[in-house]
């Protein structure tokens, strides 16, 4: 009666965002390279942009949210969540929550949910690709996040928020600086493929 159990199922939007993104990157960027120069607006608006990102996660996913380390206006909310989305690390709910629970169970392997007892492939990509059970939504450690408006409204409607919040900072910028595509491959997918 005892049936294996299933493999985890996986994750389909983590296994975009980290394996066919650069896949892609891969093969857009060298050929693009080849047949255009990228501008040097194109080369800083990646740099730029991943300041941007990255602080949406230290400043906003990781101490505003997962550790209520201060206090924050709703524009500044706002603007962090808007910047966090940009660095598609799923949603301030699902990333805060998961963080809550590593720091309690650092050393508990089958509740941590990126053990680095399970390996190195585990720890850092593997614990994303599938959904494992450690690693399944259970937002009991996050009742302050559950009433926060801003933190729900970003995990409701995460998917056409990642790419509304690219589409409106990169298409200003590439048109701003005339290199519509040199920005969208360097300041949006190399971007991306370097902070993850
Ligand atoms: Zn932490």
């Amino acid at each position: 009666m005892n049936a294996p159990l299933p493999k985890a199922p996986i994750n389909w939007i983590a296994v975009f965002a980290l394996v066919l993104l650069p896949i892609i990157a891969l093969i857009a960027i060298p050929l693009y390279a080849y047949h255009h120069d990228f501008s040097a607006a194109a080369w800083i608006s990646m740099f730029v942009l991943l300041g941007v990102s990255s602080l949406g996660i230290t400043a906003g996913y990781h101490r505003l949210w997962a550790h209520r380390a201060y206090e924050a206006t709703l524009p500044l909310k706002i603007i962090l969540m808007i910047m966090g989305t940009f660095a598609v690390q799923n949603s301030i709910l699902f990333w805060a929550s998961g963080h809550r629970t590593h720091h309690r169970h650092v050393d508990d392997v089958d509740q941590d949910p990126y053990s680095i007892n399970k390996g190195f492939w585990y720890a850092h990509i593997g614990w994303m690709l599938r959904d494992y059970p450690a690693g399944a939504p259970n937002y009991k450690n996050a009742p302050d996040l559950l009433k926060d408006k801003v933190v729900m409204f970003q995990d409701k409607y995460y998917v056409p928020l990642v790419i509304a919040v690219h589409a409106a900072i990169l298409l200003p910028i590439g048109w701003a600086v005339g290199d519509v595509w040199g920005v969208l491959l360097l300041g949006g997918l190399m971007r991306l493929i370097l902070s993850h």
